[in-house]
């Protein structure tokens, strides 16, 4: 099944372009940048100003009172929260006539039939993303009015921080190994890494709950339903029963990762040690099949994040990754780097391939769909 998806691929010239550009780097060696310089130049002197106007947020001193421009009474600067204490519940919803109250009545044959038969188009995908875009810049501006950010004040892990928020709930972790994980619609970060290690794994983690968010819309468009807390268990199943999803769902966040930093930088183990526990049950072939599935759920990701970040963010997080890793690229593990993704029909399989063969798979394992849904 998976083997035939091959005559629908295609090279995806922008990651090759930017793969190529990593392993041939130019021969230059970077000044020292001037933000390292100048900021222990920051200037000590008290600032004079104590108040600011939660509309056109500018600063005003202690003995004034209102904005007469806004026409609004004063803040205080004090009660203005940094980007990491500010709460967030943001929702994704998708909608439809039926309610699934439990896994049964989600995991039958008549609902195989339908996902079987798979009525489902680009133009169906396309509106999924858009709802996601909408929903996360919405969440956005209710962060920002309701916490009365300063957009110009933000460091650049202050901006991707806030836009992740307007994704997910955010919690930090000062103990263990890893940089950061996904789980229950949370992100889990390290906050003892570096800025741009820090934004790097806010990338990779968000590319896991945006893959699954697709996922919940094409189910919910299929079985004419409404997203739940049952049909978001089953999404997170059908990519994390078996290795295939795995792979598809790591992958996809890697590359994330490289797209918005540079190649040949990232921690490529994850996926390395799915491929490994694999054992031979995939050929390479399949593998790299895998591989361009991911590629296509990546560029999907990287379109939601750019409604925000766009390309001066960008190049400011790429100045902010290069600043903290010195050495060169990996090229071995850039060997590793898969430049084809599938054409839209072809993707449209994959979509259908994966969710057919979690659904089956879910139908046999309904214990197990209650145990995570139980928190076990
Ligand atoms: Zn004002
Ligand atoms: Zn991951």
């Amino acid at each position: 099944m998976l083997s035939q998806l091959s005559e629908f691929l295609e090279v995806d010239f922008e990651k090759k372009a930017l793969v190529d550009s990593a392993s041939h780097p130019k021969l230059c060696l970077r000044a020292p940048y001037f933000s390292d310089v100048l900021s222990c130049e920051f200037d000590y002197r008290e600032d004079p100003y104590t108040k600011f106007c939660p509309k056109c947020n500018r600063k005003y001193s202690e003995d004034e009172n209102v904005c007469l421009d806004c026409l609004v009474a004063l803040k205080k600067l004090t009660d203005r929260k940094s980007i990491r204490e500010i709460k967030n519940h943001p929702v994704f919803t998708f909608k439809g006539k039926n309610k699934y109250n439990d896994f049964k009545s989600i995991l039958t044959d008549e609902n195989l039939v339908k996902i079987n038969e798979f009525k489902f188009t680009m133009k169906d995908y396309d509106k999924i993303i858009r709802h996601i875009k909408r929903t996360s810049l919405e969440n956005l501006d209710k962060l920002i009015k309701n916490n009365y950010v300063d957009m110009n004040e933000l460091s650049i892990l202050g901006k991707v921080l806030l836009f992740a928020k307007s994704f997910v709930r955010i919690e930090y972790k000062s103990y263990g190994q890893e940089l950061g994980y996904f789980e229950n619609n949370k992100i889990i970060i390290d906050d003892r890494q570096s800025s741009s290690l820090q934004i790097t794994t806010l990338i990779h983690e968000l590319a896991h709950f945006l893959i699954k968010e697709i996922i919940n819309g094409v189910l919910c468009r299929l079985l004419k339903c409404s997203k739940n807390r049952h049909i978001d268990v089953l999404s997170s199943y059908i990519l994390s029963y078996d290795n295939f999803p795995m792979l598809i769902d790591e992958y996809s966040a890697h590359c994330c990762e490289g797209r918005f930093t540079v190649y040949g930088y990232q921690d490529y183990s994850s996926f390395l040690s799915i491929i490994e526990r694999m054992d031979g049950e995939m050929s390479r072939d399949e593998i790299e099949i895998t591989k361009s599935i991911g590629n296509n759920f990546a560029n999907t990701i990287k379109d939601i994040l750019e409604t925000f970040i766009d390309d001066e963010l960008l190049e400011d997080i790429k100045d902010e990754f290069e600043r903290h890793n010195h050495e060169r690229p990996n090229y071995e593990m850039l060997k590793l780097e898969n430049c084809n993704k599938l054409t839209d029909e072809g993707y449209l399989r994959a979509i259908w391939l994966v969710i057919i063969e979690g659904f089956k798979n879910a139908m046999d394992n309904i214990d197990e769909l209650e145990k995570y849904y139980n928190g076990a």
